[in-house]
């Protein structure tokens, strides 16, 4: 098993802004051919076009399995393996703050994009993960037990993210033996359309979500970390 090496596919979600497009720069300026997968293929093609590098933009909307299978198809055709998947889409919105006044629509959702959606992508490229690829799950302090106690965030956003990290550890077990890393990370509170302002520049929080995909091949997996330093789940 060996790490990624410049040559191997990247596939990162959610990335015509924000961390997403931050990890996709840094991931071409390394020389990796990246896919930028945007819902939106026109807006991932306008972010696309201020990076310098093998970068292709395809229509990637994770909360429909054919958009997700359509992107499958196309690793599989054009691509031999894939090194690096950084499941990084997500949605948040913060129009209510209780669980007990929920619009369960927006529940929905979020578990659509951010829990299943990375569950979809990782299923879909599931066997064109070569042995010593890395999967990261972009996750967050907000649906953390350990470090909120059940106060981070708005309750749909919450419960999304706590489960992806049990998806992260079930992975990560069905996935070790192939030599696959499966690791969740959190940015940090980033100054992105979803941090807002007031948060930490993007490139920490490029940092903090690289550092999974650095890990040397008998790296750790099945973790949740911020900055390459364990976050209690
Ligand atoms: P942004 O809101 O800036 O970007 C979110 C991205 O996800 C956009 O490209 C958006 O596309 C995309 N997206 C939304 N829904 C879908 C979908 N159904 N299919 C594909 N793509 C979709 O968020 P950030 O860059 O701040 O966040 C990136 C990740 O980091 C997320 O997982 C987030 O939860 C996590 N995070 C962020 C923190 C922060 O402080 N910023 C803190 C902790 C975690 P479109 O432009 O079309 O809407």
């Amino acid at each position: 098993m060996t790490a990624p090496t410049q040559r191997e596919l990247a596939v990162v979600t959610g990335a015509n802004r924000g961390l997403g497009l931050g990890v996709v720069r840094r991931l071409a300026e390394r020389g990796h051919p990246v896919v930028l997968g945007a819902r939106d293929a026109e807006k991932g093609a306008r972010a696309a076009a201020h990076i310098d590098g093998d970068v292709v933009v395809r229509e990637l909307d994770v909360s429909r399995q054919e958009s997700v299978d359509d992107l499958a198809a196309w690793v599989r055709e054009h691509h031999d393996g894939l090194g690096i998947l950084v499941n990084n889409a997500a949605v948040h919105y913060d129009t209510w703050q209780t669980a007990i006044g929920a619009d369960l629509a927006v529940a929905e959702e979020a578990l659509s994009v951010n829990t299943l959606g990375a569950w979809r992508t990782t299923v879909a490229l599931g066997d064109q993960l070569r042995s010593g690829a890395r999967v990261v799950m972009v996750s967050s302090g907000s649906g953390s037990f350990g470090e909120t106690g059940g106060a981070g965030g708005t309750p749909a956003y919450a419960v999304s993210k706590a489960a992806l990290d049990m998806l992260t550890v079930k992975l990560s077990t069905d996935l070790r033996r192939r030599g696959v890393l499966v690791n969740a990370v959190c940015p940090g509170w980033v100054a992105t359309d979803m941090g807002g302002a007031g948060g930490r520049p993007l490139d920490e929080g490029v940092d903090s979500i690289l550092w999974a995909v650095d890990l040397p091949p008998d790296g750790p997996t099945g973790t949740f970390t911020r900055d390459g330093r364990e976050v209690p789940w």
